[in-house]
């Protein structure tokens, strides 16, 4: 797997240990200077999202990298925001991430930034690569896209030998629930049964 960015000064939007573990290694080879930036308030419930939270701290001290931390467990704002629209609501949980990110890259006078989402191969890729586009022109800075899923396995092969925290679902309430029932027990609203 080989990159084509240059070295800039950039920020890592963050989701997890486990996500960010190989795409920070692949972008200190390729010489950027990095620092890692947690949002994440699509994480539910709260003992979830500390648990996340706490094993990216771990990491980030383990690995030496500076972390910028936004620590909102915004539950409300977040499900307000897409109670009407809960089967979509994906788009609506990469706005609110990748916004604030290139927000704080904007205002931290980073040139550049990215996210450990793109290792995802759960993820709608190309959906967040738009997202963050915008938002990057929004902010006038530069992201640094890069197709971190080949290296997936190997973060979470990395992250199961330091006995990091492994989360078993994508974040929000609703893809618990899908995680843990079967799609016929899930009740919907009346207009989709
Ligand atoms: S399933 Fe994942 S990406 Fe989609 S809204 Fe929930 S937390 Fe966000």
């Amino acid at each position: 797997m080989t990159g084509g960015g240059t070295t800039t000064k950039t920020l890592l939007h963050t989701c997890c240990a486990p996500c960010a573990n190989q795409c920070i290694d692949f972008l200190r080879d390729q010489g950027h200077e990095l620092t890692a930036f947690w949002y994440n308030p699509n994480i539910h419930p709260y003992t979830e999202y500390r648990a996340r939270r706490d094993a990216l701290r771990e990491y980030c001290k383990l690995v030496h990298l500076p972390l910028l931390e936004a620590d909102e467990y915004a539950l409300r704002p977040f499900i307000t925001a897409v109670a009407d629209h809960i089967e979509t609501r994906c788009r609506t949980c990469y706005e609110i991430r990748l916004n604030r990110a290139a927000q704080a890259a904007a205002e931290g006078g980073f040139e550049a930034f990215t996210s450990s989402l793109f290792i995802s191969p759960y993820q709608n890729h190309e959906l967040m690569r738009q997202v963050a586009e915008a938002a990057a022109e929004a902010h006038h800075l530069r992201f640094l896209y890069q197709d971190f899923r080949p290296l997936f396995r190997a973060g979470q092969d990395r992250a199961r030998e330091l006995g990091l925290y492994m989360q078993k679902y994508c974040g929000c309430i609703f893809s618990e629930e899908e995680r843990y029932r079967k799609p016929k027990q899930i009740i919907r609203s009346d207009a989709e049964l």
